[in-house]
């Protein structure tokens, strides 16, 4: 495979920043420092970029129109190098059955180094097969407090019990944090009222229910004595009761994404269908609450959600499929927060890629550039001011949420183990080669996260 060396770049690195050059071969990192020069079959100039660990995007849904190639393509585009893909089973799928499908079709045509968490629809039938899957390499296990209508909802009965079985296997929960229940009442209420769509749809998943179900989740993860990750946190008073916890030892990892820093409910009334997304988008003070959250340590992960659907922004509004794309636009929206300073470039890269490496048990193969890890990074030019637009972007989605939304900070190259995927928006590697990487998850002590 040969050897790279990116030479003159600014390398942001577990907390640090420092003029280094890194020095690949074979695929992983061999050397790092100032003025290597070394000889390398490939040179490539960072001379005034900045070289970040590549993005681990921990939150991807590659089943709607963004699939298990697409997805890691955009996502590429975006500076990221590894994916952990939510592999559901729905109810009647056998956990193992849905797992073993998800990684096998990954592996023929991912672009992308990649995990697996198992999404579990129906644990009353599945949570038996727990321990097999942690014996796999899957270690992470998403259940649904909300969406009953939808038959999607785990009750507090089979959570408990999910959550007792995964504190046995060495597992950590995932939580979709809201109050199902509580919401399809005020849903049905709001119906008879006559509310329309978007406003029922506010009205029906206020902030309350979201901390609510936070609180409960902890609770019954705490009884079980098993790590519990929180994805999507979207409302400040969700964070408070997340911040209560971890300051009184417990073992909960809190991640939000770029559309809950980035847009709020008047987005919503705006874009309707477009920006349908669960839990939703909130209000000012909630983003405000989020970027502190970000900037002092008590928000571990930013992730991307990217859950791609075909929506126009008139569809009927409760018809219209939960999710948008988000993995591409990421990196630079989030990094517009840091030309603003509302959090460092070393603090970026740690809710980026060190924090979810080291939460998910890939660190140090994953998560940084010392001498020994897999070559995986992006180099990102801090200065650059561009334009989203739905003509760049490499999803397959009809629209992107940040049309002609102007950030500062581009991706200019993104590579894997030495080999360069993606450079000035053009893909430059064939899907295929993905790894399969076995988590560890949960196993990460909350205060010695960056
Ligand atoms: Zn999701």
């Amino acid at each position: 495979m040969g050897t790279v060396l990116v030479a003159g770049g600014t390398l942001i690195d577990r907390g640090t920043r420092t003029q280094a050059d890194i020095l690949v071969r074979d695929g992983t990192v061999a050397r790092v420092g100032p003025d290597l020069r070394a000889s390398a079959d490939r040179v490539i100039d960072a001379t005034g970029l900045c070289v970040l660990p590549g993005v681990i995007d921990v939150h991807t849904h590659p089943v709607y129109v963004d699939d298990l190639q697409s997805l890691p393509v955009t996502a590429a585009h975006g500076g990221v190098t590894t994916v952990i893909h939510y592999a559901y089973a729905k109810p009647g799928t056998r956990l193992l059955d849905a797992l073993g499908a998800f990684r096998e079709e990954a592996e023929s045509v991912s672009l992308l180094d990649f995990a697996l968490h198992g999404g579990l629809f129906d644990p009353q039938r599945q949570s038996g097969e727990i321990p097999a899957a942690v014996a796999a390499g899957v270690t992470s296990f998403k259940m649904f407090m909300t969406y009953a209508k939808l038959g999607w909802m785990t009750d507090d009965y089979q959570l408990m019990r999910t959550l007792d079985i995964l504190a046995r296997a060495g597992g950590m929960g995932m939580v979709h944090a809201e109050n199902g229940l509580a919401t399809d009442y005020l849903e049905d209420a709001c119906n008879e009222a006559g509310l329309s769509p978007v406003e029922t749809f506010v009205r029906t998943r206020p902030a309350a229910l979201e901390a609510e179900a936070v609180g409960r989740a902890i609770a019954m993860a705490e009884v079980a004595g098993c790590p519990l990750y929180i994805p999507h946190v979207s409302a400040a008073r969700a964070l408070d009761v997340i911040t209560a916890a971890r300051r009184s030892g417990r073992r909960v990892y809190a991640e939000t994404c770029p559309q809950y820093l980035t847009l709020t409910n008047c987005d919503l009334l705006e874009k309707k269908a477009l920006l349908k997304i669960g839990p939703p988008l909130r209000e000012d003070g909630d983003r405000e609450a989020l970027w502190q959250g970000l900037a002092c340590g008590t928000l571990d992960v930013v992730a991307s959600d990217h859950a791609a659907k075909d929506k126009r922004a008139d569809d009927d509004f409760f018809a219209a499929p939960y999710g948008s794309p988000q993995a591409e636009t990421m990196l630079p929206l989030v990094h517009d927060g840091v030309a603003h300073g509302r959090l460092s470039l070393e603090r970026m890269v740690r809710v980026f890629s060190e924090n979810p490496a080291r939460i998910f048990g890939l660190y140090p193969k994953k998560g940084t550039l010392a001498p020994g890890s897999d070559a995986d990074l992006a180099l990102f030019d801090a200065g650059a001011r561009t334009q989203i637009e739905r003509a760049s972007q490499h999803s397959r989605a009809s629209y992107t949420a940040y049309e002609g939304r102007s950030v500062v900070g581009a991706v200019v190259l993104t590579m894997q183990r030495g080999r360069v995927l993606a450079e000035r928006g053009e893909t430059s590697a064939r899907p295929g080669g993905a790894q399969f990487l076995a988590t560890a998850a949960g196993r990460a002590d909350v205060r010695e996260l960056g």
